[in-house]
């Protein structure tokens, strides 16, 4: 007889077979950013919640109060695993294309237009130094595009998550090895989930951290 609790946080399941992208990501690539890497992430956070008072609450509550608490470990962990949690469902299969309804009307209305904005995605995903997150977000009511390094999320800022793009190495580089641009480009024109994105916009704010 075993009394373990299940795990605070858990590895979900993909929102599409690991092959479902090819041939713009490999079922290789999956099998290692989520069957490896992802995994990680969520196998340490269980480790290091143990012991901080975070037992028990929830992913976005976790990665809001151990960033408040300085607990770096956790935090770089938890957030891993919901920015890896977002990046797979800002994907589908024949994705990309451009958005409508409410989401089209404020890309137009923050870039200018759908191209604008996928040239200053692919843009902002090049200018990220080293590993780290491209994002779409919404604050203060319009859509920005936000990078950020390592772990660090906009959860944290309050901002409104529409999707991201993973740019570490690992996110690529089986597949397209150091051509991040490339990499950003196909996510944008043949892989963005426009349908998860304005779901998420048409969702209440952001907690508030
Ligand atoms: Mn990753």
């Amino acid at each position: 007889m075993s009394d373990a609790k299940p795990a605070q946080f858990v590895l979900p399941p993909l929102p599409y077979a690991k092959d479902a992208l090819e041939p713009h990501i490999s079922a290789n690539t999956f099998d290692y950013h989520y069957g490896k890497h992802h995994k990680a992430y969520v196998d340490k956070a269980n480790e290091l919640v143990v012991g901080t008072g975070l037992e028990g609450k929830s992913l976005e509550e976790v990665i809001i109060e151990a960033k408040k608490k300085g607990l770096g470990p956790l935090f770089n962990n938890a957030a891993q695993i919901y920015n890896h949690n977002v990046f797979w469902e800002s994907m589908k299969p024949n994705g990309g294309g451009a958005p409508t309804g409410a989401l089209l009307d404020k890309i137009n209305e923050a870039f200018g237009s759908v191209d604008k904005f996928k040239e200053q995605f692919v843009a902002a995903g090049v200018g990220q130094f080293g590993s780290g997150w491209v994002w779409l977000v919404e604050s203060g009511g319009k859509l920005e595009i936000v990078k950020s390094a390592n772990a660090e999320t906009p959860l944290t800022d309050g901002k409104k998550i529409l999707m991201v793009c993973d740019v570490w190495e690992h996110a690529y580089y089986l597949d397209y090895q150091n051509r991040r641009a490339d990499f950003v480009k196909v996510f944008v024109e043949k892989l963005a989930n426009w349908d998860y994105a304005s779901a998420n916009l048409a969702k209440p704010a952001a907690p508030k951290p």
